[in-house]
């Protein structure tokens, strides 16, 4: 191509997004081509169509622009082939994935919280059958030193006891869930005894009364609350209490049977903090779950606030209730560090004293040296 003659050279602003420079762009008179230069003096295409130069990347071609205004095109480099192009983008591409790989592992080293007691954890579900160990090594990569068990009725009390036998640092509770009151007789309820003498049963429990479903009617299941409080007030051990829809009822019965002679815990309390002083007042410790750090759901956030730090344990409850971001899919226990980040955020607090706090209760609690 003969060298085209410059006569004309404007600054355009327009630009893409991310690139606040301007843009230089030469006209020539005889029409084989319009050029387009970045202030760097680097020319970035040529091409006879404006809208297409300035959608193009900056590349190729070196030239001084400043001294030799008339000479810009005459003195251009060939476009590099394409095929060291494509290296070259290959080699950037493989830059900007290790980059984003660097920046995600450090986040992820960031956020691992130095110590984390989960106290509610349904590790002998059958969600878990297929993965338990794996679950266990992600909760321990995540942070999670202890953890308790909570064993409700026929199936899960022997595996919660099996599974604390096989790992250190995991322990069990044994109870009867109030759903299935209607199912306990003398038989299990002297058999959760038994139980209790065992070194790693740590607490009473799953009870409590649960309004939500009707499987069992209330009075069976204030029954079989009661009867278990007198349980674990006859073996001296600790409570974990589960509540729905049923916050004054369980309070009541809490109160008559003088369960703050052995205390317990609201296990993933969810109700207002009107109720946290009465909880206190009789020696309960309140447990907040995945529920803190849902969007839409004001009351545990409060009262997230609101616990005395010395009162204040965090749990799971997986596979249920999963934290936010994974809600509605299986929780695990990994998953209480969000719970923890969380509640250190309600409370403007580092996240590792969170941690740390919650574990020394729970170990407090449970009588975990
Ligand atoms: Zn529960
Ligand atoms: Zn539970």
């Amino acid at each position: 191509m003969s060298a085209p003659s410059f006569f004309d050279i404007r600054e355009i602003k327009k630009s893409n997004k991310n690139d606040t420079s301007n843009f230089y762009v030469g006209f020539f008179f005889d029409g084989t081509g319009t050029a387009i230069t970045r202030p760097t003096k680097s020319v970035t295409h040529v091409s006879n169509n404006i809208e297409d130069l300035l959608l193009r990347p900056s590349t190729s071609w070196d030239c001084d622009y400043s001294s030799h205004r008339k000479h810009l095109w005459t003195t251009q480099k060939s476009p590099q082939p394409v095929e060291t192009r494509s290296k070259k983008k290959a080699a950037l591409n493989f830059l900007v994935l290790f980059i984003a790989l660097f920046e995600l592992h450090y986040k992820i080293k960031k956020r691992m919280v130095k110590m984390l007691f989960d106290t509610h954890v349904h590790l002998n579900a059958r969600q878990f059958a297929e993965d338990r160990e794996e679950t266990i090594q992600r909760a321990r990569d995540a942070g999670v030193k202890y953890m308790v068990v909570v064993g409700f009725d026929h199936e899960t009390i022997p595996l919660a006891i099996e599974i604390a036998e096989q790992n250190e640092n995991i322990y069990a509770a044994v109870g009867w869930h109030p759903v299935d009151a209607i199912d306990m007789t003398d038989k299990e309820l002297e058999w959760i005894e038994e139980l209790s003498a065992h070194p790693k049963v740590v607490a009473i429990g799953e009870m409590g009364l649960d309004y939500h479903w009707d499987k069992s009617p209330k009075d069976v299941q204030k029954k079989v609350f009661r009867q278990q409080i007198a349980l674990a007030k006859k073996v001296n051990m600790p409570i974990i209490i589960h509540n729905r829809e049923a916050t004054e009822d369980i309070i009541t019965i809490l109160q008559e049977e003088k369960a703050e002679e052995i205390g317990g815990i609201m296990h993933c309390y969810n109700d207002s903090a009107r109720y946290v002083q009465t909880c206190l007042d009789m020696n309960f410790y309140i447990s907040l779950g995945g529920p803190v750090t849902f969007k839409n759901a004001p009351l545990p956030k409060e009262v997230a606030k609101q616990v005395p730090l010395d009162r204040l344990l965090i749990e799971t409850d997986a596979p249920f209730l999963a934290p936010h971001p994974y809600r509605g899919k299986r929780n695990e226990p990994a998953y209480v560090a969000r719970v923890a980040e969380d509640i250190a955020a309600l409370r403007d607090m580092d996240v590792d004293e969170i941690g740390k706090i919650t574990t020394e209760n729970a170990k407090r609690f449970f009588k975990i040296k």
